[in-house]
């Protein structure tokens, strides 16, 4: 902006500000956003399930990491349109609130987008698209609600939550030892839960790894591990009851300038434990992996599995996963949308379709005809009233899946729907993009 004045003196204002700004609106501006986010979540789609693949990320300082979490992969990406920023951002509130899901919630938002785009080319409203896709979430939320089951465990039987964290971990990088890794997740979480109280405090676990040795020697520390040697070779290896001064200052001697050493593997290292402290139930899950990416991806998968527990120590409320759940809220929103007059039935409707999509790519991911495979449970679910019925990625014979006992909490399916549907409703009501001009 700047100040003029014309040939008689009088002052007047130069806007400068559009000069070097671009603006896309209406019908315009909405589609735009919508196909950035529809490109994000693609990336995600086939990272989806237990057949779901890996990505193999690159920074720009060459470190690459191996992952099939979905939150993670966003991170990584350095994604740069805005409107892909904010699915990158779904993905981590669902992280942050509920640590699983990471995947599903992007894949959900993206249908929900690419159906809201047929219905602005069929001339209806974003804003009625947005208020149809509020309803509907309602509806499917009240459905979870009605199909939950309850899940039991307690201390002394902690099979069931074992086998869920197994059922989590089967698609990770830990799949082949899914058992004593799942083992290990369910005391951790038990350790420092609350139980009377339904309350983790995820802090008090600490996932700490080393390069070297082999998955196998992964194992839970009833307290802390530090990776420091003993200053002299010939202080005592184990020590009872002894009290622990804390230094916050170096207390090392000084390093030699040059340092040779020879790569002698890491299994003979030493490490400091403390273990058994009175005043804190803090445990460390120490892992060990052959390089630093399986270490980093094990590490994440542990975090998921770790999550999964405190979410059903909170609250035990589940439904059965496998898109079981996704096609039973799809049939209760079909049937809700049936009972509207007005235009919103119509993004009512799209809203179930876009709830088939988790299916259709837990399907395809493993390989399965999707549209075949999702028509065929639905129709089941339908006739035998049973919303237990999902796809059976692993080809087990059963389309049960409380039978294949693969469950996710109601929790983060909640929070999936919730999550997705109010990113799409903000995406729709963009009809202005003002940004800086390419060309400056
Ligand atoms: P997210 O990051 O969203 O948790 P995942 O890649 O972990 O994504 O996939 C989770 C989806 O896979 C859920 O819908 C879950 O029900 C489904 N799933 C997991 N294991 C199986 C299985 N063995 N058979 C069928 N579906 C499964």
């Amino acid at each position: 902006m700047s100040l003029a004045f014309d040939e008689f003196g009088r002052p007047f204002i130069i806007l400068r500000e559009q000069e070097g700004k671009t603006r896309v609106t209406g019908t315009e501006a909405v589609k735009g956003s919508i196909h950035a986010a529809k490109s994000v979540a693609r990336i995600l789609k086939s990272s989806m399930g237990p057949k779901g693949m890996d990505k193999m990320l690159q920074s720009p300082d060459g470190d690459v990491t191996i992952t099939n979490d979905g939150a993670t992969i966003l991170e990584m990406m350095e994604v740069e349109n805005q409107i892909g920023k904010l699915m990158v951002e779904l993905s981590k509130s669902q992280d942050h609130e509920i640590g699983d899901g990471t995947t599903g919630v992007v894949v959900t938002a993206g249908a929900l987008l690419e159906h809201a785009e047929a219905l602005i080319d069929m001339g209806l409203h974003p804003l009625r698209i947005a208020e149809g896709y509020e309803w509907a979430c309602k509806v499917a939320t009240q459905n979870l609600d009605n199909i939950k089951s309850t899940f039991s465990f307690s201390p002394s039987d902690i099979e069931p939550l074992v086998k869920t964290c197994t059922t989590t971990l089967s698609s990770k990088v830990v799949g082949r030892l899914k058992e004593q890794m799942a083992q290990i997740c369910v005391k951790a979480v038990l350790s420092v839960a609350e139980l009377a109280r339904r309350d983790v405090n995820l802090d008090l676990i600490k996932v700490e790894g080393k390069v070297g040795g082999t998955m196998e020697d992964t194992r839970l520390v009833q307290g802390i591990v530090i990776d420091k040697e003993f200053s002299h070779p010939q202080m005592p290896k184990e020590l009872k009851n002894v009290k622990i001064a804390i230094l916050t200052c170096p207390f090392e001697p000084p390093k030699p300038k040059t340092k040779h050493k020879v790569s002698f593997g890491t299994t003979k290292d030493k490490m400091l434990v403390i273990e058994g402290c009175p005043n804190t139930n803090a445990v460390t899950i120490f892992v060990r992996g052959g390089n630093k990416m399986v270490l980093d991806e094990i590490k994440r998968s542990l975090h998921d599995a770790l999550c999964v527990t405190r979410n059903l120590v909170r609250d035990n409320a589940i439904v059965y996963g496998g898109g079981a759940s996704e096609i039973s809220c799809a049939l209760a929103v079909e049937e809700a949308a049936n009972k509207v007059v007005d235009v919103e039935q119509y993004a009512m409707r799209a809203f179930a379709d876009a709830l088939e999509s988790i299916p259709i790519a837990l399907a395809e991911n493993s390989g399965l005809p999707p549209i075949e495979s999702v028509t065929a449970v639905k129709k089941r679910q339908l006739e035998e009233k049973n919303p237990h019925l999902g796809i059976d990625c692993n080809e087990t014979g059963t389309n049960d899946m409380r039978e294949q006992n693969i469950f996710e909490a109601v929790a983060s399916k909640k929070s999936q729907l919730f999550l997705a549907t109010q990113v799409c409703k903000m995406i729709l009501k963009i009809d202005d993009i003002i940004k800086p001009s390419e060309v400056q």
